[in-house]
């Protein structure tokens, strides 16, 4: 569960990117974060990662008080969300295998989990037969797939997603929100930020749209999107 009350935030520079922001996402829900750029939407995913310190008002994310955490349970926290990017930041002399895997034993996980974990990860995003490839070996959307695996391998209870469509193709665009539509139905919240209006049309859903640093709207949407 993600829950701003009343956040502001505000760069060392002085710039207020949020102003008053109060927002509540609950276990299981999907929903998108549509705004121009400059909104604001990057500076709710560096608040929810606690990258950035609010100057006012409360978080609390899967059960953490932000204002209160302390530094040591700070990457806990981080445990807790699987965030996938704009550009994959995949690691290109690994194979999709390893740049998964690698999640795993960064956190010591034991060996004989990861070999369990990765290729199931692998098979729901449907990459089996590229296991063993590298990331240069891959489509964009492909590229997308595999951040999403590892995106996924630690089981967070919360999946971030900051634009993961700006760089691929549109029809590839589709497919990579029904993946992530498909993992919140087997209960992972997912939150996807997007100023891709035509995207957020097609499949609906509840909507969050930020202007200037402020929600403008916050409500559920009908979409042309069948399952
Ligand atoms: P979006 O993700 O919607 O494009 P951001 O959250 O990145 O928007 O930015 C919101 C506002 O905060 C913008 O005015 C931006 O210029 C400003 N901003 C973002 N990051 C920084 C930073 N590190 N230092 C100062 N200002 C920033």
């Amino acid at each position: 569960m993600v829950e701003l009350k009343d956040v502001t935030a505000t760069y060392p520079n002085g710039v207020t990117a949020l102003r008053n922001v109060s927002l509540r996402i609950n276990d299981g829900d999907f929903a998108f974060i549509l705004g121009s750029s400059g909104a604001g939407k990057s500076t709710i995913i560096k608040l929810i990662l606690k990258e950035l310190d609010a100057a006012k008002g409360q978080l609390i994310v899967n059960g953490f008080n932000l204002s209160s955490i302390k530094k040591s349970k700070v990457p806990a926290l981080r445990r807790t969300v699987g965030v996938v990017f704009q550009d994959f930041r995949l690691i290109p002399n690994m194979t999709v295998y390893d740049n998964i895997a690698f999640v795993l034993r960064v956190i010591d996980a034991s060996p004989k989990y990861i070999r369990k974990r990765v290729p199931y990860v692998i098979s729901l995003v449907g990459l089996q037969d590229k296991t063993r490839s590298y990331p240069g070996e891959l489509s964009g959307g492909q590229q997308q797939r595999v951040a999403l695996a590892r995106a996924l391998v630690n089981d967070p209870r919360l999946i971030i997603a900051d634009e993961p469509t700006g760089n691929i193709d549109p029809e590839l665009s589709y497919e990579i929100v029904g993946l992530l539509k498909n993992i919140n139905e087997c209960g992972t919240t997912v939150l996807m930020v997007t100023h891709e209006h035509d995207l957020v049309r097609h499949f609906g859903g509840r909507i969050i749209s930020i202007e200037e640093g402020s929600v403008v709207y916050d409500d559920y949407l009908g979409g042309s999107y069948e399952n």
